[in-house]
């Protein structure tokens, strides 16, 4: 198999050739599919609803579900009881389902306890959840850790209830002793080492927020397992927090492993890429997606860890410390329909979709690549022209940088200095210093070190 750095990247590829161009569409459709089948399950931190959704990656993936029983100590943390929901609705007098979990999941808050009464709108009003300043919009609320209970709907459902009407208030749920659950797909490469990438699976019809950071990560796997690896791809599929917490505390023995990795989370609303660095804050994995986005001559954000957002926040705990960054589009709570009904699957643009599995490949790309070289002519500059490296160059311009790369190569290969340590010196794109040092080791003037 080809080195994955001699493949450019689907995005370039797209504005080179129409084939590239439909294998483009195809891929953001796939992605799109996928959540569109996703969307509708009823998805919390434990439960059918994660199960069901691992089933279905099952189908494209060599994916394993793990189980992790309720009450498992992980550090300071408790496995929860597994939740369970047939039905929950709120009935007026007329006997009309007026709001109903069977119509949109996002109706009862995750975790609600079993409730079965007649209630008045003042006695509910206290378990009522609205987003007064979009009524149309459904919120999504939760409660893992406090017992309750609680319906969400729009502020128009809410105007539309009467003081003086007695409703009946049903949530037939279950919270029994049960298991966590999660899903890992391991890619074995030639080093131990290993490239983690993490998403949560854990919201019930949210796109953007869970849906998105699965549909790449799977595409991503998929891309993965067909190509030569140096390094190892661990995906996790999990449980936000609470998954995380868990894993890491029944795999602390092999987290050393980890050399680079990335949570993968709103990576398909229309905003530009943002990265969230690691705690170390200059990381391989820091540096290698900053280089990315520099020169994808596209918008983007780069912001500093803070211990707040996704499961980041765990992998990034002082006790770990992993280098693992956070990739999404807008952060979430910067978008008014994070965490409503409005996140849904008109909300995920499919160009996004595909522009972020373009980024990230990249930047696994790089990772794969990034390597450390002697130069074998290190007294003065060797003769590049009689060894022909300047032959398959066309235009002046092009033949410039190209013999750049080639320079700047030769000077960094010094057995210390890695080829992004190049790359950001000669400020070149990592890919021309990757074909450069390939030519170079084909003429025997480089070897890795
Ligand atoms: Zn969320």
């Amino acid at each position: 198999m080809a080195s994955i750095y001699h493949e450019r990247s689907i995005i370039d590829m797209a504005f080179m050739n129409p084939q590239a161009a439909l294998e483009r569409e195809g891929l953001g459709r796939a992605m799109h599919d996928l959540m569109a089948e996703l969307y509708p399950i009823c998805r919390s931190i434990t439960g059918d609803g994660v199960r069901e959704t691992l089933r279905s990656l099952q189908k494209v993936l060599p994916l394993e579900m793990h189980e992790v029983p309720s009450g498992t100590k992980v550090f300071d943390w408790t496995v929860p009881l597994e939740w369970s929901v047939a039905d929950a609705y709120i009935m007026n007098g007329a006997g009309k389902r007026i709001v109903d979990f069977k119509a949109h999941n996002l109706h009862l808050m995750s975790y609600s306890l079993p409730v079965r009464k007649k209630m008045t709108l003042a006695e509910l009003r206290p378990h009522l959840f609205t987003l007064p300043d979009h009524p149309e919009w459904i919120p999504y609320r939760t409660s893992y850790y406090k017992e309750n209970w609680g319906f969400c709907l729009s502020e128009k459902q809410l105007l539309e209830m009467r003081e003086e009407e007695e409703f009946d208030v049903v949530i037939d749920s279950s919270l029994r002793a049960g298991s966590l659950t999660y899903g890992e797909v391991c890619l074995p490469g030639e080093k131990d080492e290993e490239i983690l990438l993490s998403c949560h699976v854990c919201h019930p019809s949210l796109c953007n927020d869970n849906l998105s950071g699965i549909a790449v990560a799977v595409s991503l796997a998929q891309t993965m397992a067909a190509r030569s690896r140096r390094y190892s791809y661990r995906f996790l599929f999990i449980p936000g927090t609470i998954g995380s917490i868990t894993w890491l505390a029944q795999n602390e023995q092999h987290v050393s492993r980890i050399k680079h990795g990335l949570v993968l989370t709103g990576v398909g609303d229309a905003g530009n890429v943002t990265y969230k660095k690691s705690r170390r804050s200059n990381a391989d994995i820091d540096r290698a997606v900053t280089h990315v986005l520099k020169h994808s001559g596209r918008p983007y954000d780069i912001i500093d860890f803070f211990p707040y957002g996704y499961d980041e926040r765990q992998y990034c705990s002082p006790g770990f410390d992993l280098p693992v960054g956070c990739f999404m589009r807008t952060p979430h709570g910067e978008y008014p329909e994070y965490h409503s009904s409005a996140d849904n699957l008109d909300f995920v643009k499919t160009e996004s979709l595909v522009d972020s599995y373009g980024q990230c490949l990249e930047v696994l790309g790089l990772l794969e690549g990034n390597r450390i070289y002697l130069n074998q002519s290190p007294k003065c500059e060797p003769q590049l022209g009689r060894r022909g490296l300047y032959r398959s160059v066309a235009g002046q311009q092009e033949k410039q940088s190209k013999e750049l790369a080639l320079l700047w190569v030769l000077n960094g290969s010094d057995g210390c200095h890695t080829l992004l340590d190049i790359a950001e010196r000669a400020d070149l794109p990592f890919g021309d210093i990757r074909s450069a040092a390939d030519a170079l080791v084909e003429v025997g003037l480089l070897e890795e070190s």
